[in-house]
Protein backbone atom coordinates (compact mmCIF):
# COMPACT_ATOMS: atom_id res chain seq x y z
CA UNK A 1 0.00 0.00 0.00
CA UNK A 2 1.16 3.32 -1.19
CA UNK A 3 -0.35 6.39 0.85
CA UNK A 4 0.66 10.16 -1.06
CA UNK A 5 0.85 12.87 2.02
CA UNK A 6 -1.59 16.14 1.58
CA UNK A 7 1.49 19.11 0.73
CA UNK A 8 2.15 20.94 3.58
CA UNK A 9 0.82 18.95 5.98
CA UNK A 10 1.51 19.39 9.70
CA UNK A 11 4.34 16.98 10.95
CA UNK A 12 2.03 16.27 14.01
CA UNK A 13 -0.32 14.65 11.84
CA UNK A 14 2.13 12.67 9.77
CA UNK A 15 3.73 11.19 13.08
CA UNK A 16 0.41 10.23 14.44
CA UNK A 17 -0.79 8.05 11.31
CA UNK A 18 3.02 6.41 11.03
CA UNK A 19 2.23 5.67 14.70
CA UNK A 20 -1.06 3.77 13.59
CA UNK A 21 0.34 2.19 11.26
CA UNK A 22 3.36 1.07 13.25
CA UNK A 23 0.95 -0.65 15.49
CA UNK A 24 -0.96 -2.32 12.92
CA UNK A 25 2.32 -4.00 12.54
CA UNK A 26 3.57 -2.00 9.39
CA UNK A 27 7.12 -0.80 8.49
CA UNK A 28 7.20 2.20 6.45
CA UNK A 29 9.54 3.38 3.67
CA UNK A 30 9.11 7.14 3.30
CA UNK A 31 9.89 8.55 -0.03
CA UNK A 32 10.54 12.52 -0.45
CA UNK A 33 10.19 13.24 -3.89
CA UNK A 34 10.44 17.38 -5.32
CA UNK A 35 6.61 17.34 -4.97
CA UNK A 36 4.76 15.24 -2.66
CA UNK A 37 6.04 13.02 0.11
CA UNK A 38 4.88 9.05 -0.25
CA UNK A 39 4.63 6.45 2.27
CA UNK A 40 5.68 3.24 1.51
CA UNK A 41 4.36 0.57 3.37
CA UNK A 42 5.84 -2.71 3.96
CA UNK A 43 4.51 -6.16 5.21
CA UNK A 44 0.94 -7.29 5.10
CA UNK A 45 -1.67 -5.02 4.25
CA UNK A 46 -4.62 -7.07 3.50
CA UNK A 47 -6.27 -6.34 6.94
CA UNK A 48 -6.23 -2.37 5.90
CA UNK A 49 -9.00 -1.13 4.02
CA UNK A 50 -8.52 2.28 1.90
CA UNK A 51 -11.30 3.80 3.47
CA UNK A 52 -9.66 3.72 7.11
CA UNK A 53 -6.42 4.87 6.13
CA UNK A 54 -8.12 7.97 3.83
CA UNK A 55 -9.60 8.98 7.13
CA UNK A 56 -6.07 10.40 8.34
CA UNK A 57 -5.89 13.87 8.00
CA UNK A 58 -2.58 13.52 6.81
CA UNK A 59 -4.26 11.27 3.79
CA UNK A 60 -3.98 12.41 0.27
CA UNK A 61 -4.73 9.42 -1.20
CA UNK A 62 -3.90 5.67 -0.81
CA UNK A 63 -3.36 3.08 -3.39
CA UNK A 64 -2.96 -0.03 -3.52
CA UNK A 65 0.26 -2.05 -4.77
CA UNK A 66 -1.10 -5.31 -5.98
CA UNK A 67 2.43 -6.29 -7.50
CA UNK A 68 5.03 -8.44 -5.33
CA UNK A 69 7.76 -6.34 -5.49
CA UNK A 70 7.37 -3.07 -3.36
CA UNK A 71 10.74 -1.04 -2.67
CA UNK A 72 11.92 -1.50 -6.90
CA UNK A 73 8.04 -0.39 -7.82
CA UNK A 74 7.49 2.96 -9.19
CA UNK A 75 4.07 3.17 -7.43
CA UNK A 76 6.42 3.86 -4.45
CA UNK A 77 8.90 5.97 -6.14
CA UNK A 78 6.95 7.97 -8.52
CA UNK A 79 10.49 9.72 -10.50
CA UNK A 80 13.54 7.90 -11.58
CA UNK A 81 16.16 6.72 -8.97
CA UNK A 82 19.58 8.31 -9.92
CA UNK A 83 22.57 6.26 -8.35
CA UNK A 84 26.18 7.60 -7.46
CA UNK A 85 28.42 5.53 -8.12
CA UNK A 86 32.49 7.47 -7.39
CA UNK A 87 31.87 10.25 -9.34
CA UNK A 88 29.41 9.17 -11.86
CA UNK A 89 25.40 9.29 -12.00
CA UNK A 90 23.51 6.29 -13.08
CA UNK A 91 19.84 7.08 -14.35
CA UNK A 92 19.93 10.41 -15.20
CA UNK A 93 20.09 12.15 -17.87
CA UNK A 94 23.97 10.98 -18.65
CA UNK A 95 24.21 7.13 -20.57
CA UNK A 96 26.74 5.19 -18.61
CA UNK A 97 29.18 2.71 -20.65
CA UNK A 98 30.98 0.54 -18.67
CA UNK A 99 33.65 -1.07 -20.29
CA UNK A 100 36.72 -3.59 -19.62
CA UNK A 101 37.49 -7.51 -19.64
CA UNK A 102 35.33 -10.12 -18.38
CA UNK A 103 38.37 -11.35 -16.41
CA UNK A 104 41.19 -9.41 -15.28
CA UNK A 105 44.63 -11.47 -16.14
CA UNK A 106 47.29 -9.46 -15.75
CA UNK A 107 48.51 -6.02 -14.62
CA UNK A 108 49.96 -5.27 -18.09
CA UNK A 109 46.73 -6.39 -19.40
CA UNK A 110 44.25 -4.18 -17.31
CA UNK A 111 46.38 -1.30 -17.36
CA UNK A 112 46.46 -1.01 -21.03
CA UNK A 113 42.55 -1.52 -21.16
CA UNK A 114 41.59 0.69 -18.58
CA UNK A 115 43.54 3.37 -20.41
CA UNK A 116 41.85 2.99 -23.85
CA UNK A 117 38.33 2.28 -22.65
CA UNK A 118 38.59 6.01 -20.60
CA UNK A 119 40.40 7.62 -24.35
CA UNK A 120 37.29 6.37 -25.84
CA UNK A 121 34.85 7.77 -23.17
CA UNK A 122 33.78 5.03 -20.81
CA UNK A 123 32.73 6.11 -17.17
CA UNK A 124 33.53 2.69 -15.25
CA UNK A 125 35.89 0.33 -15.75
CA UNK A 126 34.96 -3.05 -15.74
CA UNK A 127 36.71 -6.56 -14.90
CA UNK A 128 35.94 -10.17 -13.34
CA UNK A 129 37.94 -11.15 -10.63
CA UNK A 130 35.98 -13.98 -9.01
CA UNK A 131 34.61 -15.93 -12.26
CA UNK A 132 31.63 -18.44 -11.75
CA UNK A 133 32.26 -20.61 -14.55
CA UNK A 134 30.31 -23.34 -16.12
CA UNK A 135 33.51 -25.75 -15.88
CA UNK A 136 35.73 -25.64 -12.89
CA UNK A 137 38.20 -26.56 -15.37
CA UNK A 138 38.35 -23.50 -16.66
CA UNK A 139 40.15 -20.17 -15.66
CA UNK A 140 38.37 -18.87 -12.55
CA UNK A 141 39.76 -15.50 -11.90
CA UNK A 142 43.02 -14.16 -10.09
CA UNK A 143 40.37 -13.26 -7.16
CA UNK A 144 41.74 -10.80 -4.27
CA UNK A 145 45.05 -9.94 -6.86
CA UNK A 146 42.66 -9.32 -9.55
CA UNK A 147 40.32 -7.44 -7.91
CA UNK A 148 43.24 -4.78 -6.66
CA UNK A 149 45.04 -5.07 -10.29
CA UNK A 150 41.76 -3.65 -11.07
CA UNK A 151 41.56 -0.60 -8.34
CA UNK A 152 45.39 -0.01 -9.17
CA UNK A 153 44.05 0.42 -12.53
CA UNK A 154 40.71 2.06 -11.96
CA UNK A 155 42.60 4.77 -9.99
CA UNK A 156 45.49 5.24 -12.45
CA UNK A 157 43.04 6.61 -15.26
CA UNK A 158 40.02 7.82 -13.02
CA UNK A 159 37.17 5.52 -12.83
CA UNK A 160 35.37 3.85 -10.73
CA UNK A 161 35.59 -0.24 -11.04
CA UNK A 162 32.44 -2.44 -11.35
CA UNK A 163 33.45 -6.31 -10.12
CA UNK A 164 31.35 -9.20 -9.57
CA UNK A 165 31.11 -10.57 -6.10
CA UNK A 166 30.06 -14.91 -5.75
CA UNK A 167 30.27 -15.19 -1.80
CA UNK A 168 29.35 -13.17 1.32
CA UNK A 169 32.98 -14.41 2.46
CA UNK A 170 34.77 -11.56 0.50
CA UNK A 171 31.95 -8.62 1.51
CA UNK A 172 34.69 -7.17 3.05
CA UNK A 173 37.29 -6.52 0.52
CA UNK A 174 34.52 -5.83 -2.09
CA UNK A 175 33.03 -3.03 0.19
CA UNK A 176 36.44 -1.60 0.87
CA UNK A 177 37.81 -1.28 -3.05
CA UNK A 178 34.98 -2.07 -5.25
CA UNK A 179 32.60 0.97 -6.68
CA UNK A 180 29.67 -1.03 -7.83
CA UNK A 181 29.46 -4.61 -7.09
CA UNK A 182 27.94 -7.06 -9.10
CA UNK A 183 25.78 -10.15 -8.71
CA UNK A 184 26.34 -12.00 -11.80
CA UNK A 185 23.30 -14.29 -13.55
CA UNK A 186 24.09 -17.22 -11.43
CA UNK A 187 24.04 -15.09 -8.38
CA UNK A 188 20.63 -13.23 -8.98
CA UNK A 189 18.82 -16.13 -6.89
CA UNK A 190 21.33 -16.18 -4.27
CA UNK A 191 19.12 -14.70 -1.63
CA UNK A 192 21.68 -15.28 1.39
CA UNK A 193 24.25 -13.09 -0.35
CA UNK A 194 21.64 -10.73 -1.84
CA UNK A 195 20.60 -10.08 2.16
CA UNK A 196 24.15 -8.84 3.22
CA UNK A 197 24.73 -6.99 0.08
CA UNK A 198 21.43 -5.53 1.45
CA UNK A 199 23.45 -4.29 4.81
CA UNK A 200 26.48 -2.49 3.29
CA UNK A 201 25.61 0.81 1.41
CA UNK A 202 27.62 0.50 -1.73
CA UNK A 203 25.74 0.37 -5.13
CA UNK A 204 24.69 -3.52 -6.28
CA UNK A 205 24.34 -4.06 -10.14
CA UNK A 206 22.21 -6.85 -9.77
CA UNK A 207 21.94 -9.46 -13.61
CA UNK A 208 18.97 -11.49 -14.50
CA UNK A 209 19.28 -14.68 -14.06
CA UNK A 210 18.85 -16.53 -17.88
CA UNK A 211 16.46 -18.65 -16.54
CA UNK A 212 14.52 -15.61 -14.85
CA UNK A 213 11.34 -13.70 -15.08
CA UNK A 214 11.12 -10.01 -14.98
CA UNK A 215 9.36 -10.29 -11.79
CA UNK A 216 11.74 -12.87 -10.78
CA UNK A 217 14.61 -10.17 -11.31
CA UNK A 218 12.52 -7.82 -9.10
CA UNK A 219 12.45 -10.18 -6.30
CA UNK A 220 15.84 -10.11 -6.01
CA UNK A 221 16.16 -6.57 -6.05
CA UNK A 222 13.67 -6.51 -3.00
CA UNK A 223 15.85 -8.72 -1.17
CA UNK A 224 18.58 -6.36 -1.30
CA UNK A 225 15.89 -3.11 -0.47
CA UNK A 226 14.41 -4.83 1.93
CA UNK A 227 17.74 -5.05 4.13
CA UNK A 228 18.23 -1.22 3.53
CA UNK A 229 20.48 -0.84 0.84
CA UNK A 230 18.16 0.80 -2.00
CA UNK A 231 21.50 1.48 -4.83
CA UNK A 232 20.57 -1.45 -6.84
CA UNK A 233 20.98 -1.12 -10.45
CA UNK A 234 18.82 -3.54 -12.74
CA UNK A 235 20.95 -5.36 -15.63
CA UNK A 236 19.41 -7.44 -19.46
CA UNK A 237 22.09 -9.85 -19.75
CA UNK A 238 20.37 -11.97 -22.16
CA UNK A 239 17.93 -15.24 -21.19
CA UNK A 240 17.87 -18.69 -22.19
CA UNK A 241 15.52 -19.32 -25.07
CA UNK A 242 15.12 -21.78 -28.07
CA UNK A 243 17.18 -19.94 -29.83
CA UNK A 244 20.98 -20.52 -30.25
CA UNK A 245 22.71 -18.86 -32.73
CA UNK A 246 23.81 -16.11 -30.44
CA UNK A 247 25.14 -17.03 -26.78
CA UNK A 248 21.47 -16.06 -25.01
CA UNK A 249 18.42 -14.13 -26.29
CA UNK A 250 18.66 -10.34 -25.23
CA UNK A 251 15.55 -9.24 -23.95
CA UNK A 252 15.42 -5.82 -25.26
CA UNK A 253 11.42 -5.58 -24.28
CA UNK A 254 12.26 -6.05 -20.52
CA UNK A 255 13.90 -2.44 -20.19
CA UNK A 256 11.30 -0.40 -21.42
CA UNK A 257 8.98 -2.80 -19.16
CA UNK A 258 11.83 -2.74 -15.87
CA UNK A 259 11.68 1.48 -16.71
CA UNK A 260 7.86 1.11 -16.63
CA UNK A 261 7.35 -0.63 -13.47
CA UNK A 262 10.39 0.26 -11.50
CA UNK A 263 11.98 3.33 -10.56
CA UNK A 264 15.67 1.90 -10.61
CA UNK A 265 18.48 1.90 -13.46
CA UNK A 266 18.54 -0.49 -15.90
CA UNK A 267 21.77 -1.11 -17.83
CA UNK A 268 21.82 -3.69 -20.80
CA UNK A 269 25.11 -6.21 -21.20
CA UNK A 270 24.91 -6.72 -24.86
CA UNK A 271 28.16 -8.85 -24.80
CA UNK A 272 26.57 -11.69 -22.76
CA UNK A 273 23.42 -10.84 -24.19
CA UNK A 274 24.95 -12.62 -27.91
CA UNK A 275 28.06 -14.03 -27.42
CA UNK A 276 29.20 -12.42 -31.06
CA UNK A 277 31.70 -9.43 -30.50
CA UNK A 278 30.14 -8.50 -33.81
CA UNK A 279 26.61 -7.88 -32.57
CA UNK A 280 27.65 -5.81 -29.42
CA UNK A 281 27.83 -2.56 -31.62
CA UNK A 282 23.89 -2.65 -33.14
CA UNK A 283 22.86 -4.37 -29.56
CA UNK A 284 24.44 -1.39 -27.53
CA UNK A 285 22.38 0.88 -29.81
CA UNK A 286 19.42 -0.79 -29.36
CA UNK A 287 19.49 -0.74 -26.07
CA UNK A 288 20.18 3.17 -25.84
CA UNK A 289 16.72 3.08 -28.01
CA UNK A 290 14.70 1.22 -25.80
CA UNK A 291 15.45 3.58 -23.19
CA UNK A 292 18.08 1.84 -21.32
CA UNK A 293 20.48 3.95 -18.53
CA UNK A 294 23.87 2.21 -20.20
CA UNK A 295 25.40 -0.33 -21.38
CA UNK A 296 27.87 -2.93 -19.77
CA UNK A 297 30.33 -4.09 -23.13
CA UNK A 298 33.15 -6.25 -22.36
CA UNK A 299 36.76 -5.12 -23.93
CA UNK A 300 39.85 -7.45 -24.25
CA UNK A 301 42.96 -6.18 -25.85
CA UNK A 302 43.40 -9.65 -27.53
CA UNK A 303 40.58 -11.38 -28.11
CA UNK A 304 41.70 -14.13 -29.67
CA UNK A 305 43.88 -15.09 -26.54
CA UNK A 306 41.21 -14.04 -23.70
CA UNK A 307 40.87 -16.48 -20.96
CA UNK A 308 37.42 -16.26 -21.02
CA UNK A 309 34.57 -14.67 -23.52
CA UNK A 310 37.32 -13.88 -25.81
CA UNK A 311 34.51 -14.59 -28.83
CA UNK A 312 32.40 -11.65 -27.20
CA UNK A 313 34.97 -9.37 -26.71
CA UNK A 314 35.82 -6.34 -28.57
CA UNK A 315 38.64 -4.81 -28.97
CA UNK A 316 39.49 -1.04 -27.64
CA UNK A 317 40.03 0.33 -31.62
CA UNK A 318 36.21 -1.43 -32.22
CA UNK A 319 34.96 0.14 -28.54
CA UNK A 320 36.40 3.11 -29.84
CA UNK A 321 35.18 3.31 -33.10
CA UNK A 322 30.93 2.81 -31.18
CA UNK A 323 31.31 5.18 -28.62
CA UNK A 324 30.39 8.52 -30.86
CA UNK A 325 28.28 6.46 -32.85
CA UNK A 326 26.66 5.38 -29.45
CA UNK A 327 26.52 9.42 -28.66
CA UNK A 328 24.63 9.66 -31.61
CA UNK A 329 21.63 7.39 -30.20
CA UNK A 330 22.12 8.72 -26.83
CA UNK A 331 21.30 12.53 -28.41
CA UNK A 332 18.21 11.20 -30.34
CA UNK A 333 16.74 9.74 -26.85
CA UNK A 334 17.52 12.94 -25.32
CA UNK A 335 20.18 11.44 -23.17
CA UNK A 336 23.80 12.39 -23.21
CA UNK A 337 27.19 10.38 -23.68
CA UNK A 338 30.76 12.77 -22.86
CA UNK A 339 33.16 11.70 -24.72
CA UNK A 340 36.47 14.05 -24.66
CA UNK A 341 37.63 14.65 -27.99
CA UNK A 342 37.21 12.73 -31.20
CA UNK A 343 38.71 11.97 -34.38
CA UNK A 344 36.66 10.71 -37.20
CA UNK A 345 38.73 8.43 -39.73
CA UNK A 346 37.63 6.74 -43.19
CA UNK A 347 36.85 3.36 -43.21
CA UNK A 348 36.04 0.97 -39.48
CA UNK A 349 38.60 -0.17 -37.53
CA UNK A 350 41.76 -1.76 -39.32
CA UNK A 351 41.60 0.97 -42.12
CA UNK A 352 44.87 2.63 -43.17
CA UNK A 353 43.01 5.71 -42.12
CA UNK A 354 42.70 4.36 -38.58
CA UNK A 355 46.11 2.99 -38.38
CA UNK A 356 47.42 7.03 -39.43
CA UNK A 357 44.64 8.59 -36.73
CA UNK A 358 46.25 6.11 -34.17
CA UNK A 359 49.42 7.32 -34.38
CA UNK A 360 48.16 11.03 -34.69
CA UNK A 361 45.70 10.54 -31.90
CA UNK A 362 46.49 7.84 -29.68
CA UNK A 363 44.50 9.55 -26.46
CA UNK A 364 41.36 10.41 -28.31
CA UNK A 365 38.22 8.85 -29.20
CA UNK A 366 38.85 7.71 -33.05
CA UNK A 367 35.83 6.10 -34.86
CA UNK A 368 35.16 5.41 -38.48
CA UNK A 369 32.77 6.51 -40.94
CA UNK A 370 32.30 4.75 -43.95
CA UNK A 371 32.27 7.61 -46.66
CA UNK A 372 34.96 10.10 -47.02
CA UNK A 373 31.63 12.25 -47.60
CA UNK A 374 30.47 11.64 -43.96
CA UNK A 375 33.95 12.27 -42.68
CA UNK A 376 34.10 15.74 -43.99
CA UNK A 377 29.80 16.37 -43.41
CA UNK A 378 30.99 15.01 -39.27
CA UNK A 379 33.70 18.01 -38.78
CA UNK A 380 31.69 20.47 -40.82
CA UNK A 381 28.61 20.12 -38.63
CA UNK A 382 30.64 20.20 -35.17
CA UNK A 383 30.03 16.24 -34.71
CA UNK A 384 33.34 15.55 -34.59
CA UNK A 385 36.41 17.50 -33.96
CA UNK A 386 38.71 16.24 -36.00
CA UNK A 387 38.77 14.28 -39.91
CA UNK A 388 41.55 11.86 -41.18
CA UNK A 389 41.35 10.96 -45.16
CA UNK A 390 43.67 9.47 -47.55
CA UNK A 391 44.47 11.92 -50.28
CA UNK A 392 47.16 10.49 -52.46
CA UNK A 393 49.07 6.94 -52.69
CA UNK A 394 52.34 6.31 -54.29
CA UNK A 395 50.90 3.61 -56.56
CA UNK A 396 47.26 4.54 -57.06
CA UNK A 397 47.62 8.42 -57.68
CA UNK A 398 45.39 10.75 -56.11
CA UNK A 399 42.12 10.21 -54.42
CA UNK A 400 40.04 12.64 -56.13
CA UNK A 401 36.98 12.91 -54.19
CA UNK A 402 39.00 13.76 -51.31
CA UNK A 403 40.75 15.97 -53.11
CA UNK A 404 37.40 17.64 -54.03
CA UNK A 405 36.04 17.53 -50.48
CA UNK A 406 39.21 19.72 -49.10
CA UNK A 407 37.94 22.69 -51.66
CA UNK A 408 35.46 23.84 -49.24
CA UNK A 409 36.67 26.94 -47.61
CA UNK A 410 35.55 25.79 -43.97
CA UNK A 411 37.85 23.23 -43.76
CA UNK A 412 41.40 23.72 -42.83
CA UNK A 413 44.06 21.28 -43.16
CA UNK A 414 46.20 21.01 -39.52
CA UNK A 415 48.30 18.06 -40.64
CA UNK A 416 49.56 15.40 -42.79
CA UNK A 417 51.11 11.78 -42.24
CA UNK A 418 53.13 9.54 -44.68
CA UNK A 419 52.36 6.04 -43.92
CA UNK A 420 54.14 3.03 -45.38
CA UNK A 421 51.40 0.65 -47.01
CA UNK A 422 51.42 -3.37 -47.19
CA UNK A 423 48.33 -4.48 -48.49
CA UNK A 424 47.31 -8.42 -47.90
CA UNK A 425 45.21 -11.03 -49.36
CA UNK A 426 43.18 -12.01 -46.44
CA UNK A 427 40.36 -14.64 -45.73
CA UNK A 428 38.62 -16.96 -43.31
CA UNK A 429 41.04 -20.01 -41.94
CA UNK A 430 41.63 -22.31 -44.32
CA UNK A 431 40.85 -21.02 -47.69
CA UNK A 432 43.31 -22.44 -50.01
CA UNK A 433 44.53 -19.50 -52.29
CA UNK A 434 43.30 -21.38 -55.30
CA UNK A 435 39.95 -21.11 -54.14
CA UNK A 436 38.97 -18.22 -53.90
CA UNK A 437 36.88 -16.72 -56.76
CA UNK A 438 36.04 -13.29 -55.34
CA UNK A 439 37.58 -10.30 -54.27
CA UNK A 440 36.59 -7.26 -51.94
CA UNK A 441 38.31 -4.14 -51.20
CA UNK A 442 38.85 -0.96 -52.04
CA UNK A 443 39.45 0.57 -55.84
CA UNK A 444 42.83 2.23 -54.25
CA UNK A 445 43.91 -0.93 -53.59
CA UNK A 446 43.12 -3.19 -56.85
CA UNK A 447 45.04 -0.54 -58.24
CA UNK A 448 47.85 -0.80 -56.01
CA UNK A 449 48.24 -4.78 -56.40
CA UNK A 450 48.03 -4.89 -60.94
CA UNK A 451 51.19 -7.42 -61.02
CA UNK A 452 49.47 -9.84 -57.91
CA UNK A 453 45.70 -9.67 -59.64
CA UNK A 454 46.77 -10.46 -62.79
CA UNK A 455 47.81 -13.93 -61.39
CA UNK A 456 44.58 -14.51 -60.28
CA UNK A 457 42.15 -14.26 -63.62
CA UNK A 458 39.44 -16.37 -62.85
CA UNK A 459 38.57 -13.75 -59.81
CA UNK A 460 36.02 -11.48 -60.20
CA UNK A 461 36.86 -8.04 -58.07
CA UNK A 462 34.33 -6.14 -56.17
CA UNK A 463 34.77 -2.84 -55.20
CA UNK A 464 33.63 -1.75 -51.60
CA UNK A 465 33.95 1.38 -49.48
CA UNK A 466 36.68 0.80 -47.66
CA UNK A 467 39.54 -2.45 -47.34
CA UNK A 468 38.39 -2.80 -43.72
CA UNK A 469 34.68 -3.35 -44.64
CA UNK A 470 36.06 -5.40 -47.25
CA UNK A 471 37.71 -7.77 -44.86
CA UNK A 472 34.25 -7.53 -42.79
CA UNK A 473 32.19 -8.26 -45.61
CA UNK A 474 34.45 -11.46 -46.37
CA UNK A 475 34.42 -12.85 -42.97
CA UNK A 476 30.60 -12.70 -43.08
CA UNK A 477 30.46 -14.20 -45.91
CA UNK A 478 32.80 -17.33 -44.70
CA UNK A 479 32.28 -18.94 -47.78
CA UNK A 480 36.33 -20.09 -48.93
CA UNK A 481 35.86 -18.62 -52.03
CA UNK A 482 35.68 -14.78 -50.74
CA UNK A 483 38.57 -12.74 -49.76
CA UNK A 484 39.08 -9.11 -49.44
CA UNK A 485 42.42 -7.14 -50.02
CA UNK A 486 42.66 -5.12 -45.95
CA UNK A 487 45.29 -4.47 -43.98
CA UNK A 488 46.88 -7.04 -41.25
CA UNK A 489 44.84 -5.09 -38.35
CA UNK A 490 41.65 -5.36 -40.55
CA UNK A 491 42.58 -9.00 -40.58
CA UNK A 492 43.03 -9.45 -36.84
CA UNK A 493 40.06 -7.56 -36.18
CA UNK A 494 38.25 -9.58 -38.19
CA UNK A 495 39.52 -13.44 -37.13
CA UNK A 496 40.73 -13.52 -40.58
CA UNK A 497 44.07 -15.20 -42.03
CA UNK A 498 46.78 -13.83 -44.38
CA UNK A 499 46.82 -15.83 -47.24
CA UNK A 500 49.26 -13.64 -49.29
CA UNK A 501 51.67 -11.16 -47.47
CA UNK A 502 52.69 -7.65 -49.00
CA UNK A 503 50.98 -8.10 -53.00
CA UNK A 504 51.45 -4.70 -53.54
CA UNK A 505 52.51 -3.77 -56.79
CA UNK A 506 56.35 -2.53 -55.66
CA UNK A 507 57.26 -2.88 -51.90
CA UNK A 508 57.80 0.77 -51.10
CA UNK A 509 54.53 1.79 -50.94
CA UNK A 510 53.08 5.09 -49.43
CA UNK A 511 49.90 7.07 -48.69
CA UNK A 512 49.55 10.04 -47.27
CA UNK A 513 46.79 11.29 -45.19
CA UNK A 514 45.54 14.81 -44.63
CA UNK A 515 44.47 15.54 -40.83
CA UNK A 516 41.51 18.55 -40.96
CA UNK A 517 39.40 20.34 -38.91
CA UNK A 518 36.35 23.06 -39.01
CA UNK A 519 38.04 26.63 -39.79
CA UNK A 520 37.58 28.30 -36.80
CA UNK A 521 35.68 31.59 -36.85
CA UNK A 522 37.85 34.58 -36.71
C1 LIG B 1 30.36 -11.19 -16.49
O1 LIG B 1 29.92 -10.04 -16.38
O2 LIG B 1 31.52 -11.46 -16.87
C2 LIG B 1 29.43 -12.31 -16.24
C3 LIG B 1 29.87 -13.49 -15.83
O3 LIG B 1 28.15 -11.98 -16.48
P1 LIG B 1 26.79 -12.83 -16.31
O4 LIG B 1 26.66 -13.05 -14.86
O5 LIG B 1 25.76 -11.94 -16.89
O6 LIG B 1 26.99 -14.11 -17.08
MN1 LIG C 1 32.14 -12.44 -19.24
Amino acid sequence: MIIVLKTGVDNEKVESLKSWLIDKGLSIAPIYGTEKTVLGLVGDTSHLSIDEVSMHEAVEKVLKVQEPYKKANRKFHPENTVIKVGNVLVGGKDIVVIAGPCSVESEEQIMQIAQQVKNAGASMLRGGAFKPRTSPYAFQGLRTEGLMLLKRAGDAVGLPIVSEITNPYYLEIFEQYVDLIQVGARNMQNFELLKELGRIKKPILLKRGFANTIEELLMACEYIMNEGNQNVILCERGIRTHENYTRNTLDLSAVPALKRISHLPVLVDPSHGCGLSWMVEPLSKAAISVGADGVIIEVHNNPAKALSDGPQSITPSEFSYIMPKLREYARLEGRHISIPHTVAYAGTPGSFANEAAEKLYPTHALTGLEHFEDVFDAVLNNRIEIGVVPVENTLAGKVERVQELLEDENIEIINRIKLPIKQMLVAPAGTELSSIRKIYSHEKAFEQCKKFLSTMPECRLIPYSTTSAAAAVVAALNDKCSAAIASETAARLNRLEIIKDSIQDEEENYTEFVVFRRKKRA
